[in-house]
């Protein structure tokens, strides 16, 4: 018998993000070959005739896993029931413009979809959220969200984990899937601090640290933690344009995992809420390495070593985080 349909909203929907990734969702490549998917598709009042394009080429893809796709600037219709939400949708930085002015916009947007998502979806949905400044987005939705588990709410920093990833197969040679347990710890901004300390590398039959494969701490504390944390920068300025492809993928292999769990030991970075552990404050939305079993209940994974180097980076960014969130909380007052 068929499966009953997934409902997934995703905001933001007439954006580039939405447009590589909504595609992916209605193929099969999220929650798998054998799930029919509903897309609720939300933007703005203006956008809903680029919206409308939008949803004539999912109709003429011909998708046998795509139910419905509902095109609407209503979030009572957006969020209505859904399973899955992926906030990509939020206020774009523009030029001159303070960092506060940014985040009091972007409160207002993720306290009605906080709000609107508590009155109108599944109390078991599951949240990521993309839109920047993610974590803080992410903390301010949360807080709106009367009668959904906290741990329901995530952002995204698979992007991250998976950029840190790549340098590391390139620089021993090895494919992208040969490398596992990198950790991305904090803020999805410039402050975020990629661990590779207890990454392993699989290179034939053998598993090595990436550390003793790679063997040079200058790069790995340097130029290596650079190009991570600027990568974003680097393609926008080769591009014209923002990273928007790998957003997606990263989009993807965010939801997948966390619904479908993480495979053996492996495990995976989310920016989740902190209960405490590894000294990060209680509350904050902070990248984490999790474990996660097939239909979505994670648990960080404790007793990694922190020493004086990952301590600094992991307090460092954690205190940007402290600071939007004091600021946010103004603004959601
Ligand atoms: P994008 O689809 O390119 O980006 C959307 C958001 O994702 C931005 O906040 C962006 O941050 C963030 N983002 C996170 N990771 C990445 C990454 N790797 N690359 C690029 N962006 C990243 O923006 P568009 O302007 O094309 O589309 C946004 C859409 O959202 C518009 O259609 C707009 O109308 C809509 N919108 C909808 C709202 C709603 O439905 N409630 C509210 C506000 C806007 P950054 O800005 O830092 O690049």
């Amino acid at each position: 018998m068929e499966k009953e349909p997934v409902r997934v909203c995703v905001t933001g929907a007439a954006g580039q993000i939405a447009y590589s990734l909504l595609l992916r969702i209605a193929r099969g490549d999220m929650f798998g070959a054998d799930q029919p998917v509903v897309l609720h598709l939300l933007d703005l009042d203006f956008m809903m005739e680029s919206l409308n394009g939008v949803v004539m080429e999912l109709d003429d893809c011909a998708l046998p896993l795509l139910v419905e796709a509902v095109a609407t600037s209503d979030v009572a219709v957006a969020f209505k029931d859904i399973d899955v939400a992926i906030l990509v949708g939020a206020f774009p930085r523009k030029e001159g413009m303070e960092r506060a002015d940014l985040l009091k916009r972007n409160v207002s947007i993720f306290k009605s979809a906080g709000e609107a998502l508590s009155a109108h979806a599944k109390k078991t949905v599951k949240v990521l959220v993309v839109g920047n400044p993610a974590n803080t987005n992410c903390l301010i939705c949360q807080r709106s969200a009367s009668g959904i588990p906290a741990e329901n709410f995530t952002c995204l920093t698979r992007l991250d984990q998976n950029r840190a990833q790549v340098q590391i197969a390139k620089r021993c040679d090895v494919n992208a899937q040969n490398v596992s347990n990198v950790i991305i710890w904090g803020n999805h901004s410039s402050t975020q601090f990629p661990d590779v300390r207890f990454t392993q590398v699989q290179v034939g039959e053998t598993s090595h640290q990436a550390t003793d494969l790679i063997k040079d701490d200058i790069w790995l504390k340097g130029d290596f933690i650079k190009t991570v944390q600027t990568r974003g920068a680097a393609v926008i300025k080769a591009r014209k344009l923002s990273s928007a492809m790998s957003a997606a993928q990263a989009i993807v292999d965010h939801i997948r995992d966390w619904t479908c769990g993480t495979s053996g030991d492996s495990w995976t970075s989310m920016g989740i809420v902190s209960d405490g552990s590894y000294g990060v404050p209680a509350g904050l939305i902070y990248s984490m390495p999790v474990r996660i079993s097939p239909g979505g209940a994670y648990q960080i994974v404790q007793n990694l070593e922190i020493n004086d180097f990952a301590r600094e980076m992991m307090d460092n960014t954690a205190k940007e985080l402290l600071e939007e969130r004091e600021l946010a909380l103004q603004f959601l007052a």
